[in-house]
C-alpha cells in the first residue's frame, strides 16, 4: 500500500464513509468541512469552464459555477474526479493549484509531482484497494459505472491495483507471510478476473 492509498483510506475513516462505494462529490467536501479538514468549499462565479482552485492558505476548495452544477448531476465522472483531485490538493498538503481547464499552464517538476499525487489520491479513494475483490468480474465500463470513475481513470486504477497485487505476492515470497493483512488482500484481489 502507498502513502498516498493510506491518506486515501484514513480519510474515508475520518469522515465516517469507509465502505461507501461511490461517495457523492459534495458530500465529501461538506464532510470535510465538519471534520475541519478543510475550512470551507464554496462555488467561484469568477471562475471559468469547468475549473476547479485549492486555496491554501485559507484551506478553501472552489469550484466554478458549471463544475458546481456539473458535480449536483451526480452522474458527470469527469467532475467527480476533478472534485476529489482537489480533495488530493487538500489532504496531501500541496499549495495553491489549479485544475487547469482554462488553458493556464503551471510549470515546473514539483508542480507535475503533485498534480500526479492528486490525481493518485482521487483514484484511491474512488477505488480503495479493500474494494478491489468487491468490485465484480465484470469489464472497464462496468466498474467505471460503479465506481463513478471515467473510463480511461478506472483502467489506470486497475493497472495500479495489478501492479499492487505483484508487489504483495513478491513480498510474501521473501517475508514469508509476515503480513498476513497482504497476504490475504493478495489472494482476494487476485481472485478477480478484471478482463471477463
Ligand atoms: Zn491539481
Amino acid at each position: 500500500m502507498t502513502r498516498i492509498d493510506n491518506f486515501a483510506d484514513r480519510l474515508r475513516e475520518q469522515l465516517g464513509i469507509p465502505d461507501d462505494l461511490r461517495p457523492d462529490a459534495l458530500d465529501v467536501l461538506r464532510r470535510m468541512k465538519i471534520s475541519k479538514v478543510i475550512s470551507d468549499y464554496a462555488e467561484d462565479p469568477e471562475a471559468v469552464g469547468r475549473d476547479a482552485r485549492w486555496d491554501a492558505d485559507n484551506r478553501v476548495i472552489y469550484l466554478s459555477t458549471a463544475l458546481w452544477n456539473a458535480v449536483l448531476d451526480g452522474n458527470d465522472y469527469d467532475a467527480r474526479f476533478t472534485v476529489l483531485h482537489e480533495v488530493g490538493h487538500a489532504v496531501l498538503g500541496h499549495t495553491h493549484r489549479n485544475r487547469l481547464t482554462a488553458g493556464k499552464r503551471q510549470f515546473g517538476r514539483f508542480v507535475e509531482a503533485d498534480e500526479s499525487d492528486a490525481d493518485q489520491f482521487a483514484l484511491a479513494f474512488a477505488i480503495p484497494l479493500k474494494f478491489a475483490a468487491l468490485a465484480s468480474t465484470s469489464g472497464i465500463a462496468s466498474l467505471a459505472d460503479q465506481f463513478g470513475l471515467p473510463q480511461a481513470q478506472t483502467s489506470r486504477r486497475v493497472v495500479d491495483l495489478q501492479r499492487d497485487l505483484r508487489v504483495s505476492r513478491r513480498q510474501t515470497t521473501e517475508h514469508d507471510i509476515d503480513n498476513y493483512t497482504d497476504a490475504m488482500r493478495a489472494m482476494r484481489i487476485n481472485a478477480i478476473n478484471w478482463n471477463s
